[in-house]
């Protein structure tokens, strides 16, 4: 007799991105306008490609040690040395298997069943996911339109019990593109020491800014509670190639190295080849795809602002929020009857929290035509 799979509750019960089910509907219609997914449209630079290829070619399709390439290590050290000014080597470096898993590993290493994290509301929905994943408990503080998407340090405050074990901070923000200001950094990383608790700073997009200034944590973290998290899929348009890193205290990354281990015994020897190349070789091809992003963030604001839409000038990444509440349904309804109706696949607002319920997500990672007439059918929704 044939038998339900007993999938543990917690996990099924577990609510999937809402970007992924817009995505998987927009995979099986014809001529759709992608603008839903967080990924670079242009080409990973050549550079990139050949010493991935070249890697493969010399015998680099082997298993590596958990931690990652040492010359990628050494050279992610730099990055961070040279970017935030803080002294960091190879031993503060575990190279992982995309931004996400150097994610995963510290919920692993951090979050014990119960313990309370707090997470940005609107914000990635993976940091929910992996929350519950881990049996932690999510607790949002808000990043309201009205005060431009930047978080309150008293209400974080207000958050705060004895069970909070970590906070996630995310800037330049996936979904607002708002950068959180020097002042709110230093203020964070002072509560995590009055409260201990621990900061993961999920940095990805800190390549990607167009007005103002991203702050890191790293300066302001004096005993170690900080977990930066990096990686070159965005910044050098390498999605599929998988690799991202973490910077952290020495004992953090002997830890992290045993959970890659476990979870997927160790990085792909081609794909840091390439990583390395990105990190060492020649930067204008991150000027370049920045100034396109730049240009297309001006132009998408042209052009909601002629449509007579409510949106948010992002200052980084390559995402731009849409409130859609004038259409009378939410986020998700509007983005499903979008696909449907219109060709054009949007992010909808609820996947990433309450106070974006009534929103959508756009990805500026799209060219300027897409970007014009996804516009013009999104518009053609709204009236
Ligand atoms: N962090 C944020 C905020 C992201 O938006 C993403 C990808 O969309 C990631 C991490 C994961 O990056 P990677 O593709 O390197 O796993």
């Amino acid at each position: 007799m044939k038998q339900n799979i007993r999938i543990v509750p917690h996990i099924a019960a577990m609510e999937r991105s809402g970007i992924r089910e817009i995505m998987g509907l927009a995979l099986e219609k014809k001529s759709v306008i992608r603008l839903e997914v967080g990924e670079p449209d242009f080409d990973t630079p050549p550079h990139i490609v050949d010493a991935a290829c070249a890697a493969l070619k010399h015998g680099s399709t082997r298993y590596i040690n958990n931690t990652g390439l040492s010359p990628l290590r050494d050279a992610v050290a730099g990055f961070f040395q040279s970017s935030t000014g803080v002294a960091t080597s190879a031993d503060n470096i575990v190279v992982t298997h995309g931004a996400i898993m150097s994610l995963a590993t510290a919920w692993h290493l951090l979050v014990d069943a119960g313990d309370e994290v707090l997470i940005p509301d609107p914000g990635w929905p993976n940091y929910t996911m992996l929350t519950r994943l881990l049996r932690g408990t999510p607790r949002h503080y808000h990043l309201r339109a009205e005060a431009q998407f930047q978080p309150d340090l008293a209400e974080i405050k207000g958050l705060i019990t004895p069970r909070t074990k970590m906070m996630v901070l995310c800037s330049p923000s996936n979904p607002t593109g708002q950068i959180v200001t020097k002042q709110f950094v230093e203020g964070i990383m002072r509560l995590a020491r009055e409260h201990d608790f621990y900061v993961v700073s999920d940095e990805i997009y800190s390549k990607i800014v167009f007005d103002g200034e991203h702050t890191s944590v790293l300066p302001y973290d004096s005993d170690n509670r900080a977990i930066v998290i990096h990686g070159v899929s965005k910044t050098y348009a390498m999605t599929g190639f998988r690799v991202g890193f973490t910077r952290a205290a020495p004992d953090y990354v002997v830890q992290a190295a045993k959970m890659q281990e476990v979870l997927v015994s160790c990085g792909v020897a081609a794909a840091q080849a390439g990583a390395l190349a990105a990190l060492e070789g020649p930067q204008s091809c991150v000027t370049e795809m920045l100034a396109a992003y730049r240009q297309r963030r001006d132009f998408a604001c042209d052009e909601l602002r002629r449509h007579g839409m409510t949106f948010w000038r992002p200052q980084g990444a390559f995402y731009l929020m849409i409130d859609v509440s004038e259409a009378g349904v939410d986020g998700r309804e509007f983005a499903l009857r979008l696909i449907n109706e219109q060709n054009v696949s949007v992010a909808p607002g609820p996947t990433f929290g309450c106070l974006s319920k009534n929103f959508i997500r756009i990805s500026l990672a799209s060219s300027r035509e897409n970007l014009k007439q996804g516009i013009e059918r999104i518009a053609a929704m709204l009236t």
